[in-house]
């Protein structure tokens, strides 16, 4: 158990880790960031900061080291990456989480074999395998490469007049799979934690609406039934047993009829749970903290009805609006350069159930 003073360390400087960084400072923990961006968001919330890339064994080795565990905030984190961490200070979550998620392949056929529902897939690794998975899953079907894909990049839809060819040329010949589509009602996400002894607690099914691919707007309640929202959670739970998970995790799901299918395993704090600062009695970054820790969960129950808006690119401008609405939480996450397709920050507005 770490004790407060102690440091953890965070792997990625993005906003979650920024916000990450801040629950750990409220719990009295220090925090060194490891990022390679100059800019990174979470530098400046961070004790300690190592600016290197995620290949210098020696800067990382310095790193594990002078922290009492590591955790990251994206899973685009390699492999020798997290096994040279891993040498020096516990990694939570584990390195067999981040090998799942990472490798869109792998994440479905794990998915597939704990008997939960998700879309057929199948491998692809050159233009001629890609013909044959379409002839087999059918169209309409999603082409999505297996690694480093994030808000709809490095995806295809192929629809019945798609031109096989250029759909494949569109993804510069990556390891691809091929995936069933799912004709879905809309999109839902169970943001939940566990510790390493095994405790877990899950925050209400959250509605995600997308523009443009990237998540726009979070609604929690997510007005599904009792049944649904049960289903969800059992599915989430299941997951990060298998795993032997610790700390937070978003699984996304598509909701069909009444049941949910699993589109995607998030393994680290999520964009949907961003409502939870100010709509739950512990947000999802002290439940992350307080896991990586091995200290026990808070409560994630609901304050209220929560809305999160995220502010991509140009959308930060109405931040002066925001601060003059009574009752609005605004989040910044410091970027100096707001580029289209951007998240720059978030608003949450928390009203009485
Ligand atoms: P992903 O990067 O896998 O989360 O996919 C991004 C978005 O593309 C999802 O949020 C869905 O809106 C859509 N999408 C992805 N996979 C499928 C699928 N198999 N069927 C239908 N829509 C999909």
């Amino acid at each position: 158990m770490i004790r407060p003073g102690g440091t953890i360390g965070i792997l990625g400087g993005g906003q979650l880790g920024r916000m990450l960084t801040l629950a750990a400072l409220r719990y009295g923990l220090k925090v060194h960031v490891f990022a390679p961006e100059a800019d990174s968001p979470a530098f400046d919330a961070a004790a300690e900061r190592t600016c290197a890339p995620y290949e210098d064994e020696a800067a990382l080795t310095r790193f594990a080291r002078s922290v009492e565990a590591v955790t990251f905030e994206h899973e685009n984190v390699p492999r020798r990456t997290a096994e040279i961490v891993g040498r020096h200070a516990p990694l939570h979550p584990g390195a067999a989480a981040l090998a799942t998620a990472q490798d869109r392949l792998a994440e479905k056929t794990f998915v597939a074999g704990l008997d939960l529902p998700t879309a057929p897939v199948r491998a692809v690794a050159s233009e001629a395998e890609f013909a044959e998975a379409v002839a087999i899953v059918g169209r309409p079907a999603v082409l999505k490469t297996r690694r480093f894909g994030y808000d709809g990049k490095g995806q295809v839809l192929v629809e019945a007049d798609t031109d096989l060819s250029q759909a494949w040329g569109t993804l510069w010949g990556a390891p691809c799979i091929l995936e069933g589509y799912v004709p879905f009602e809309s999109e839902v996400s169970v943001v939940a934690a566990r510790t390493a002894t095994g405790e877990f607690a899950a925050y209400d099914l959250c509605a995600n609406e997308h523009r443009d691919h990237i998540l726009s707007m979070t609604r929690v309640p997510a007005g599904v039934s009792p049944e649904t929202e049960q289903e969800a959670v059992a599915v989430a739970r299941r997951i990060a047993e298998a795993l032997d998970y610790v700390g937070v995790l978003a699984v996304e799901m598509f909701l069909v009829g009444k049941h949910v299918v699993v589109n995607e395993i998030a393994p680290r704090v999520h964009n949907s749970g961003h409502w939870t600062i100010e709509g739950a009695r512990t947000s999802q970054f002290e439940q992350h903290v307080r896991a990586v820790c091995g200290w026990p969960l808070g409560s994630a129950r609901r304050l209220g009805r929560a809305e999160m808006r995220n502010l991509v690119g140009d959308d930060v401008e109405t931040w002066p609006g925001v601060l003059a609405e009574p009752g609005a939480h605004l989040h910044l996450y410091g970027k100096a350069d707001a580029r289209p397709g951007r998240k720059m920050g978030h608003v949450t507005r928390v009203e009485p159930d």
